[in-house]
This record gives structure tokens, sequence and C-alpha cells, in this order.
């Protein structure tokens, strides 16, 4: 597929060959950056794309930079404002996916806290390959970092490393993904979403101080849970022995969307197929995202 015209750095849109920065950033040495990644839906009746919860993402990369000390913390309604501006220029009309990246853009040391530059990209997102059979989870044997060590519940590029070992293991063990413990041995989350389960007539995930991101789909299942499904959510720590006892449970994330999970460590979940409880949350998400139902019109942000 080729890349979009457009991304925007540092103050401007420019073609897309010209987003660079330099080697020396420590960005690059360090991981010194922050980030988010965004939806947007196209709803080919209204021929308008939706950008899912934008002023949710824009919040949660205002804590991202107060929390890794950036020495400037960049205004990000002005960031949500060029998103819209560089999707226009892109001229997207398809389902898109979205990041926002703030990083330290200059050639200090490992406490570089500046200076901060931006970058924004677009491009077409066709989703996950999991979303309709579900997906294979492998409990890790690389246990997630705690919150003593590393801010897992905001978006550090950094963080990423340790999602991507527990991924690359699960996929060279023949699994679809991973699952992650935090360090007390509880059900943290996969390397890029959140964990729910089906287990006694309630849905439950795991609190935000088991070092899971705190995620903003996460957030959007806690409301329509009960709204739509008329089901309890529960939040506490999951042992990793209830897993295997649950009838239904999936993954959720910007990109992973409502994902089931039909077996883990090989032992099928309910009957080994996608439950009827995912599958009717799938498509209320789906339906809220893309805007074919008026539910919590605050959440999309139209962009034409
Ligand atoms: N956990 C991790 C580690 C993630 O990277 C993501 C993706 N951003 C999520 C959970 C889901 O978060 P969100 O719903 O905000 O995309």
């Amino acid at each position: 597929m080729p890349s979009p015209k457009y991304v925007f750095l540092n103050g401007e849109i420019v073609p897309w060959d010209q987003g660079t920065i330099h080697i020396t950033t420590g960005a690059f040495k360090f991981g010194a950056a922050v980030f988010e990644g965004v939806r947007g839906y196209w709803n080919e009746e209204q021929e308008q794309i939706y950008v899912f919860r934008l002023q949710e993402h824009m919040d949660r990369l205002i804590h991202s930079q107060v929390f890794m000390r950036f020495e400037q913390i960049l205004d990000t309604t002005q960031i949500g404002e060029q998103t819209l501006v560089l999707i226009r220029a892109n001229e997207h009309r398809e389902n898109i996916h979205i990041v926002n990246t703030v990083f330290v853009n200059g050639p200090g040391g490992p406490v570089a806290r500046g200076p901060v530059g931006v970058s924004i990209t677009t491009g077409p997102w066709a989703g996950r390959p999991h979303t309709e059979n579900g997906c294979s989870a492998q409990v890790s044997s690389w246990q997630r970092v705690p919150d003593t060590s590393m801010p897992m519940r905001i978006k550090c590029n950094a963080n990423y490393q340790n999602g991507r070992l527990a991924g690359i293991q699960a996929l060279e063990d023949g699994y679809d993904t991973a699952l992650m413990l935090n360090t007390r041995g509880k059900v943290a989350e996969g390397p890029g979403m959140c964990f729910f389960m089906v287990r006694g007539g309630k849905v439950v995930t795991p609190t935000v101080s088991n070092d899971i991101l705190e995620s903003i789909t996460r957030a959007t299942m806690l409301e329509i849970i009960p709204e739509y499904l008329d089901m309890e959510v529960v939040e506490r720590d999951i042992d990793r022995s209830e897993l295997l006892s649950a009838d239904e449970a999936f993954y959720c994330g910007t990109a992973w969307e409502v994902t089931p999970i039909t077996s883990v460590d090989k032992v099928a979940l309910g009957d080994g197929k996608v439950g009827p409880i995912v599958r009717q949350l799938q498509k209320t998400y789906f339906d809220i995202v893309t805007g074919r139902i008026n539910a919590h019109p605050e959440w999309r942000t139209p962009v034409y």
C-alpha cells in the first residue's frame, strides 16, 4: 500500500519522506518519547471519519509528558487539531490509525529533558487478524514491569520493549500473543491491549493498579458493558489459575478493538469458540466507534 502523502513534524505538514529526525536524538538513543495510538473510523453512509475519543487520548498524552519529565509540556489541544488537519491533507476515506508522538529532539545524554519535538502520522488500517475467530494467548514468563520501575500506566515508547519480548516469545512458541502477569503474579495485560474475562456471570478485569496502561478502550468497556449488555464489570486482581475456568475472555485496545481469546496456554475457554457475550460486545463497540448508532456522540470527533 502506498504511504500517505504527508506527515506532521515539529509544527509543519511535510511530505512523507521528509518526516525524519536526527540519529543523535534522545528519542532514538534512549527511548525518550511518549505517544498515542488513535483510531479513525470511516462511515461510508455519512462519508465521514470519526476519530474515537481524541480528547481522552490527548489528555493521556499530557500525563505521559509530565511523568517522563519533559522540559516543556506541549499543548495537546493543538496536537489534536493538527491531527484533524493532517487527516484532511491525506484525504483519507477509510479506517485509519493515527500516531501522535512527543519526544526529546536533541543530542543530550540519558537525562536530557528537551528540546521537545512532536510528530503525527496517519495511515490506512485494516484491523488485526484475530477479530473474527479469536486468538490464543500464552501466559508469558516475562513479567510486566512494575510501577516502581517504570510507569506502565502511561504510553512511553520504552515501555514497549517489555511487551515486545513477551509477544515474540509467544509467537515463537506457536501462540498468537502473550498475556503478562505482574511481579505479584496477578494478571496484568497483553503486549498492547487490556484483558477481560467472563466468569460466574460477571465481567472481570484487573484494576489499574496492576501495572497496566490506563487504557481508553478499557474505560470504554467499563461504560458500555453495563449499558448495553446489562452485565456488571468487576475490577479486581485476577489469579493465573482463574484464567483456565473463564467462560469467555477478550483483549481490548485501540488497535486490538475487541478481540476474543479462545484459549490460554492451549486450554480452551468455554467451548473454544468465540462466545456470545464477546460477540455482542464487538458489535456494540463497532456500532459506536463508526457512528452507526448514535450512542456516545461525545466520543466521536468528525473529521470532515
Ligand atoms: N495496554 C497496552 C500496553 C497498550 O499498548 C495498549 C494500546 N494503547 C492498551 C493496553 C490499550 O490501550 P488503549 O485502549 O488506550 O489503546
